[in-house]
C-alpha cells in the first residue's frame, strides 16, 4: 500500500502536509487534487508527495480523486513548499496560488446504490430509509441536496449515513460546476440603406445635429454591425446620440453575445521584428546565448537585469527573446505591474505572436478565467501576460520569465497570505524549471541593482532612447525651492515658475500633467520657513502626526513627543501640517487657471465608472488641458502633446517613515519627469520641493540612476538596511489598542528569549510601535520589526498565535 502527503484545504492545517493511505485501485499522482477526510469533514487536498511509508502511525484513506489530471507540475509543487517555508504561510495558501481559478468551490455529494444493495434484505429498514433507498434505486444517482430539499437537511443526512453504514448506498463527491455567464454587448447597425443614410446625414447636419450625422455616416461605411462602444469612440459621441438615431428609425441596437477576449485580435495588425540597434544587439546576444546554454543543460539559468530608460527598446528585446524561446520549443511568462495600465505592451505582444498570447486579468469572469487556465495548461499559448499572479499560470515548458518594471511595488503581495514578492518567486520558479529571467527597469530596485553589481545578476544596459533624433530628448528639469517662494511672498501652492509655465502651455494648446504624491498626506509636520521636518533621532524617519492624541510618533520605535509650536531649527512659528489631496489640487487649479479644462485621474475616479483607458483616451484626444493625478499618471504613458509636468510637492514621499522613502521618491519622480516631452514639441518638468538638495530629487532631476544608487546604497550600508540585512514585519491586530500593545510586547520578550537561548548574534528587534496604518477596519495594529539574516528559519520554530500577520522582506508601509 502506498501513501500520499497531502496539503489540505483547512485553516488548521497551517504549514503542514498530512499522510493519507492510497486505497487499492486508486491511482494517485503528485499534483493531483483529491478528497480527504479531515476531522469530521471531507476536504479538498493536493497531493505533494508519494511515499511507501506514512509519516504518522495511523492514517486515513484518500476518498477519491477530484480531477484525474494533476493540477500542479512537479516544479510547482516544490515552489509551493518554498513559498510556505520562506514566507511562513499556510501550505495550502501557497498551493492555492497555482490552482485553477474557482477551485475552492462548493462540494456536491451524490448518493448511489452499492453493488450489493439489490440482493439485500431490506425488511428491517425504517420507512424513511426504505423510501430513500427506493428513490436512489429508481434514479440511479441522486444529489444529497435534492434529498435535503424533500426531507429536510437533518433527516436526509441521518438517513443517508445509516444507509451508508449498512453498505446499501455509497457517497461520491463532485465540485460544483463553474458558472459561465455569457456576456452580451450592444451592437449598432443601420436600419436603412447606406445611400439613404448618407442623405439623412445631410439633413441632420442642416438641422445642426452634427453628432448624429457623424455617427450615421460612420455606420453607413460599415459592412457589419459595430459594438456601441466602438461606434461611440470612432464617431466621438455619447449613447444619447445613438439612441436618437434609433428612435428616428435610422439605426438599430442589437444584443450580441461575445467572448470576453482580453485581446481583440480583429484590430491588431501583425508586426515583425525590428532591426536591433547596436546596444539592443549586444544585450540580445547575451541573453540568447544563455538561453541556448540553458536549453542544452550546460548552465543553471541566469538572471538578467535589463536597465534602460523608457523608450530605450527593452520591450523589443523581450519580444525577440521570446521568439527565440519559442523556436527552442519553450514558452514564456511576461509580468507587468498593472494590466489595466499596459494595453500598448499587450498589443505589441499580440501583434507579434497572433493568437498565441494569453492575458490573465481580473475583468474576466470566473468561468472565463477557468477556461483560460485550462487552455494555458494545454500549451495553447506562447506567452502568458499578466500582473503578479500570472507567475503562477500553469504555462508548460517554461523557458523565459520577464518582469517588466521590476521595481514596482505592486509585485509584492502585502495584504494577504502568502505575502510573496513576485520577483523572488519568479527567480525560484526559474531555478526549478530552467527558465531565463529578465528583469527590466529604468529605475531598478536598489536591491536588484546591488545584486547586479555583485555579479549575482547579469547587468545589461541600454543607455539611450531608440529614436533620440526624432524629438523626445530627455526633458529639461527645473527644481524649485519652495522656501524661496515663501520668502518672495508667494503663498500659492504653485511656484512662480510652475504657474507661468502652465499658463503658457495652456495658451499654446499644449498639455500639462500635475502630479501629486498623495501617500502620507497631512501626516507629518514641516516648518514653512526653513523646510525642517521633525525626525526620530534614533530611526531617522519622519515623525508621523496622530490626530487622535495630537502627538508626533515614530513608527519604528514608538518614540513620542508633543506637537511643536516653533521650529527647533529657525524658531519660526510657521509650523504646517503638510499634505494636500488631488481634490484640493483640482480646486486650486480651477482658481488659478480658470480657462483650462481639467481632468482628474486617481483611484477615487477610476474606482467609479471611469476606467483608466477612458480617462487616458479623453486626455489623449485633448478633451482636457491639465491632467491632475497621483501615482497612475507616472506610468509609461506616451502623450505627445504633454510639454510640461509639474510635481506639486516632492516632499510628501520623501518624508514617509520608511527607509525606502528616498528610493520610492526617486523612482516616482524619474517616471513622472519622463512623461514630459515625449513628442516633437519637447518639454520640461518642474519639481517643487522644500528639500532641493536631497539626493533623490537631484538625481531624478538629472535622470541619473547611478548618481542616486551610489548615495542610496551608502546610506543602506551605514544604517544596516536591506540589501545588507533582511527584515520581517510582524503586525498584531485587535480591536483593543492596549491589548494589542501588550501582545506585541509579549511577543518581543518571547523572540528575544528565543534569540538569546539560541545565541543568534545578528538578530535585532525594533518596536513594538503602532503600525503606519495604526487603525484599519476597526482594528488597532502594532508592529515589530526583525532585522537579521536567517529570519524565516528562526521564526518557523516559534509558535505565533492567530492575529499576527508575518511579512518577510516587507516593502512599503502597511
Ligand atoms: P522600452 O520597452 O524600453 O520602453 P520599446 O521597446 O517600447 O522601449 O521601444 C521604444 C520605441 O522604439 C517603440 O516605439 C519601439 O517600437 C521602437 N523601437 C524599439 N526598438 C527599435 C529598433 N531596433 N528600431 C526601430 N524602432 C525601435
Ligand atoms: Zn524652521
Ligand atoms: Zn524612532
Amino acid at each position: 500500500m502506498g501513501y500520499a502527503e497531502v496539503s489540505v484545504n483547512s485553516p488548521v492545517a497551517r504549514r503542514q502536509a498530512f499522510s493519507y493511505a492510497i486505497p487499492p485501485g486508486l491511482s494517485i499522482d503528485v499534483g493531483q487534487a483529491v478528497w480527504v477526510p479531515f476531522g469530521d469533514k471531507l476536504l479538498q487536498g493536493i497531493v505533494l508527495e508519494l511515499s511507501r511509508y506514512p509519516s504518522v502511525e495511523e492514517t486515513r484513506e484518500i476518498v477519491g480523486v477530484i480531477e484525474p489530471r494533476p493540477l500542479l507540475s512537479l516544479p510547482r509543487v516544490s515552489l509551493a513548499h518554498w513559498i510556505s517555508e520562506h514566507y511562513l504561510s499556510p501550505l495550502f495558501d501557497a498551493v492555492a496560488l497555482m490552482l485553477p481559478p474557482g477551485f475552492e468551490r462548493k462540494t456536491l455529494t451524490f448518493i448511489r446504490c452499492s453493488s450489493t444493495s439489490h440482493e439485500r434484505d431490506v425488511s428491517s429498514l425504517s420507512q424513511g430509509q426504505r423510501q430513500v433507498l427506493e428513490l436512489v434505486q429508481k434514479q440511479g444517482e441522486i444529489s444529497l441536496k435534492e434529498l435535503e430539499k424533500t426531507l429536510g437537511k437533518k433527516k436526509a443526512q441521518t438517513i443517508v449515513s445509516q444507509l451508508v453504514g449498512q453498505g446499501l448506498v455509497v457517497r461520491s463527491y463532485e465540485l460544483e460546476k463553474v458558472k459561465v455567464k455569457p456576456k452580451k454587448v450592444p451592437y449598432l447597425h443601420l436600419a436603412v440603406k447606406a445611400s439613404e443614410a448618407q442623405q439623412e446625414a445631410v439633413k441632420l447636419r442642416e438641422k445642426r445635429a452634427a453628432k448624429q450625422a457623424a455617427l450615421l455616416e460612420f455606420l453607413a461605411l460599415q459592412s457589419q454591425p459595430v459594438s456601441l462602444t466602438e461606434a461611440r469612440q470612432r464617431a466621438n459621441c455619447n449613447k444619447a446620440v445613438a439612441d436618437a438615431l434609433v428612435s428616428k428609425g435610422l439605426a438599430e441596437l442589437q444584443q450580441i453575445e461575445v467572448k470576453r477576449e482580453p485581446i481583440s485580435y480583429r484590430d491588431i495588425v501583425p508586426s515583425y521584428p525590428l532591426t536591433l540597434t547596436s546596444a539592443q544587439k549586444s544585450a540580445f546576444a547575451s541573453i540568447k546565448s544563455s538561453l541556448l546554454q540553458v536549453t542544452k543543460g550546460h548552465t543553471s539559468p541566469p538572471i538578467f537585469l535589463l536597465h534602460g530608460v523608457t523608450g530605450s527598446g527593452k520591450t523589443e528585446i523581450y519580444l525577440q527573446i521570446l521568439a527565440e524561446t519559442v523556436r527552442l520549443g519553450k514558452r514564456g511568462i511576461v509580468l507587468v505591474p498593472e494590466i489595466a495600465l499596459t494595453p500598448q505592451t499587450i498589443e505589441r505582444f499580440a501583434s507579434r505572436f497572433p493568437g498565441k498570447v494569453a492575458v490573465l486579468h481580473s475583468k474576466l469572469s470566473l468561468g472565463e478565467q477557468f477556461d483560460e487556465w485550462q487552455r494555458i495548461r494545454n500549451g495553447e499559448f506562447d506567452v502568458v501576460i499578466g500582473s503578479r499572479s500570472a507567475i503562477f499560470a500553469p504555462q508548460p515548458d517554461l523557458g523565459l520569465i520577464v518582469i517588466d518594471e521590476e521595481h514596482e511595488w505592486t509585485y509584492k503581495q502585502h495584504d494577504k497570505s502568502p505575502r510573496y514578492h513576485t520577483r523572488d518567486v519568479a527567480i525560484k520558479l526559474a531555478e526549478l524549471t530552467g527558465a531565463v529571467v529578465i528583469l527590466g527597469s529604468a529605475t531598478p530596485d536598489v536591491e536588484t541593482f546591488f545584486h547586479a553589481q555583485q555579479g549575482k545578476y547579469h547587468l545589461l544596459q541600454l543607455l539611450e532612447r531608440v529614436t533620440p533624433s526624432e524629438g523626445s530628448p530627455l526633458p529639461q528639469v527645473e527644481v524649485v525651492d519652495l522656501k524661496q517662494e515663501l520668502k518672495a511672498g508667494n503663498r500659492s501652492i504653485f511656484s512662480r515658475s510652475l504657474s507661468q509655465a502652465t499658463a503658457k502651455a495652456v495658451a499654446n494648446r499644449e498639455q500639462v500633467i500635475l502630479f501629486l504624491n498623495r501617500r502620507g498626506a497631512a501626516t507629518f509636520i514641516q516648518c514653512r520657513s526653513c523646510g525642517f521636518v521633525l525626525r526620530c533621532q534614533r530611526c531617522d524617519v519622519a515623525l508621523t502626526h496622530h490626530f487622535t492624541e495630537d502627538m508626533l510618533v515614530c513608527h519604528q520605535c514608538n518614540y513620542r513627543m508633543p506637537v511643536l509650536q516653533t521650529c527647533p531649527r529657525c524658531l519660526s512659528r510657521r509650523i504646517k501640517f503638510l499634505g494636500i489631496g488631488t481634490q484640493k489640487l483640482e480646486q486650486e487649479v480651477s482658481f488659478t487657471f480658470p480657462q483650462a479644462r481639467r481632468l482628474r485621474w486617481d483611484s477615487d475616479v477610476t474606482r467609479g465608472k471611469h476606467s483608466h483607458q477612458e480617462i487616458l483616451n479623453k486626455f489623449r484626444a485633448h478633451d482636457a488641458d491639465i491632467l491632475i493625478g497621483t501615482q497612475m499618471v507616472a506610468k509609461g504613458l506616451d502623450l505627445p502633446l504633454v510639454t510640461l509636468v509639474g510635481v506639486i510637492s516632492a516632499d510628501t514621499g520623501l518624508n514617509l517613515p520608511d527607509f525606502r522613502a528616498g528610493e520610492r521618491a526617486f523612482q516616482l519622480l524619474s517616471q513622472v519627469v519622463g512623461r514630459a516631452g515625449r513628442g516633437i514639441l519637447g518639454g520640461q518638468a518642474i519639481i517643487q520641493t522644500y528639500s532641493p538638495d536631497h539626493y533623490a530629487i537631484q538625481a531624478a532631476a538629472k535622470q541619473d540612476y547611478v548618481l542616486f544608487y551610489d548615495k542610496e546604497i551608502a546610506y543602506r550600508r551605514q544604517l544596516h538596511n536591506p540589501p545588507f540585512t533582511r527584515l520581517v514585519s510582524l503586525i498584531y491586530s485587535h480591536t483593543n489598542d492596549a491589548l494589542c500593545q501588550r501582545e506585541a510586547e509579549r511577543m518581543k520578550r518571547l523572540l528575544i528569549a528565543e534569540r538569546d537561548s539560541k545565541g543568534i548574534a545578528d538578530l535585532s528587534l525594533i518596536g513594538p510601535a503602532p503600525a503606519f496604518i495604526h487603525r484599519l477596519r476597526g482594528r488597532f495594529r502594532w508592529q515589530l520589526i526583525l532585522r537579521g539574516s536567517e529570519l524565516s528559519a528562526f521564526l518557523s520554530q516559534i509558535p505565533i498565535p492567530q492575529g499576527w500577520a508575518i511579512d518577510i522582506d516587507p516593502v512599503g508601509l502597511t
